[in-house]
């Protein structure tokens, strides 16, 4: 918790962070750090975050009517919704309802995640690049879209499904079972060439764009195995276009924000584009409603500006007068640790040591008599910088070692390919 008697500037005295992953414990230190807060409150947060944040584990965070009053109970300034489900649940409207500033996406905008066929829509009527795509409700339809796009088959469910509702397979069949197993899906044509994540800060109006970061949604080295929430990220990317983000904001961030307010839902919040670089530009894979994880970890690592105050301003419709952000120089890797059996089913209740240096953030972990253990498929996020991406990704790594965990696993290959130049984009 942080010692009350520093000074107040902004108005952000106070603040109630929603979530418990490590993305959440990297948004709390940087909240911390911010000199305008004298107090920060998590719900449910974890043992890392309760290092930071005064917890109140109690309150259902995916309940609006319940977070909404435990804001006007603690006399929050600023309420910042980590993870989606609150805010696909109508959080953000609720605590706003309350008169209190909140950092987050209506429901009806954070359909633009809570919703793939939603998000197609707003993307053809905006005129966004992304695959070419159909909705299918029956095994037929499913069918012939698989056949129309061809391989490799990119089948999604419709709903939210924590980055793991997604099957891209070069095989027919295992494609039209994943398509059977989720009811209303999405099926896509296949986007080639290198992802990148661009995180946009936006006030409703304004937008500001925090750095291009790039994640590993694969559990194994070389992008094998099945997708998982994500086991790394680094940033800035040396590798990406110079102009990568403006041309992003121009083709993809403006032309959606701008669809949204026309539906009559201006987003407010973080509006998560992710993209593949491909021969015809950047497309859409996805648009997701809050920060990714672990991609917020690396950003929050490389942020100089105070943060309570910026997403205050991003709360508030102030993100046009904010002042432009400022960056520490050099990179940032993340390496998440995950239990033994992750993501298929996560072992939990294991003895974790070398938990306690600074850049290893929690994400599934609990107090159990005083020991930490694993609660949670994602357990850590080792996360450092340095003056380069090689350097940070040495620091990474040697988080990751002072970790013991039994049965645990990490990929050993975050931030490679970029630290040996083999990142192509395809001309
Ligand atoms: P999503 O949940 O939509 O981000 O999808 C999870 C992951 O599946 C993405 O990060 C991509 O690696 C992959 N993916 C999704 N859609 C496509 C696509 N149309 N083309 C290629 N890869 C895709």
């Amino acid at each position: 918790m942080i010692s009350a008697g520093r000074g107040v500037g902004c108005g952000v005295v106070r603040v109630l962070l929603l979530g418990s992953g490590a993305r959440e414990h990297a948004l709390a230190e940087g909240l911390a750090a911010d000199p305008a807060v004298r107090s920060l409150i998590a719900a449910p947060g974890n043992p890392g975050i309760a290092e930071v944040a005064a917890l109140h584990p109690g309150v259902e965070i995916t309940d609006p009517a319940a977070v909404a009053a435990l804001a006007v109970e603690i006399g929050a300034d600023l309420v910042v919704v980590g993870p989606e489900a609150p805010l696909v649940a109508g959080v953000a409207d609720a605590v706003r309802g309350k008169g209190i500033p909140c950092f987050g996406p209506s429901a009806a905008a954070a359909r633009i995640e809570g919703s793939k066929s939603f998000a197609k829509e707003v993307m053809a009527a905006a005129g966004v690049p992304t695959a070419r795509a159909r909705v299918c409700t029956d095994s037929a339809t499913a069918a012939t879209a698989l056949d129309e796009f061809g391989p490799p088959y990119v089948v999604k469910a419709d709903g939210l499904a924590a980055g793991k509702g997604v099957v891209v397979t070069p095989d027919r069949d295992a494609a039209l079972a994943h398509a059977a197993t989720c009811g209303r899906v999405v099926i896509e044509e296949y986007l080639a060439g290198p992802e990148v994540s661009l995180f946009v800060l936006c006030d409703g109006t304004a937008a500001v764009p925090l750095l291009p970061a790039q994640d590993f949604k694969r559990v194994g080295d070389g992008d094998t195995g099945p997708n998982t929430g994500g086991m790394g990220a680094y940033a800035p990317l040396p590798w990406a276009p110079p102009d990568l983000t403006e041309q992003v904001m121009a083709s993809v961030v403006h032309p959606t924000l701008a669809e949204l307010a026309r539906r009559g839902c201006a987003y407010t919040g973080v509006l998560y584009v992710g993209l593949a670089l491909t021969a015809r530009g950047p497309a859409v894979i996805e648009f997701n409603c809050r920060f990714g994880d672990p991609e917020a970890e690396v950003e929050m690592a490389l942020l100089e500006t105070p943060l309570a105050t910026l997403l205050h301003a991003a709360a508030t419709g102030r993100l046009g007068s904010h002042p432009p952000l400022r960056w520490r120089p050099g990179a940032a890797v993340t390496v998440v640790v995950a239990s033994a059996g992750y993501p298929a089913s996560p072992h939990t209740g294991d003895v974790i040591t070398g938990a306690d240096r600074p850049g290893v953030l929690h994400a599934g972990t609990a107090r159990r008599d005083g020991a930490l253990v694993s609660a949670g498929g994602r357990v850590l996020a080792c996360t450092a910088t340095g003056a380069d991406l090689a350097a940070a990704r040495a620091a990474a790594y040697e988080l990751v070692d002072g970790v013991s965990l039994a049965g645990s696993h990490h990929r050993t290959d975050i931030a490679l390919a970029a630290v040996r130049g083999e990142v192509r984009v395809p001309a």
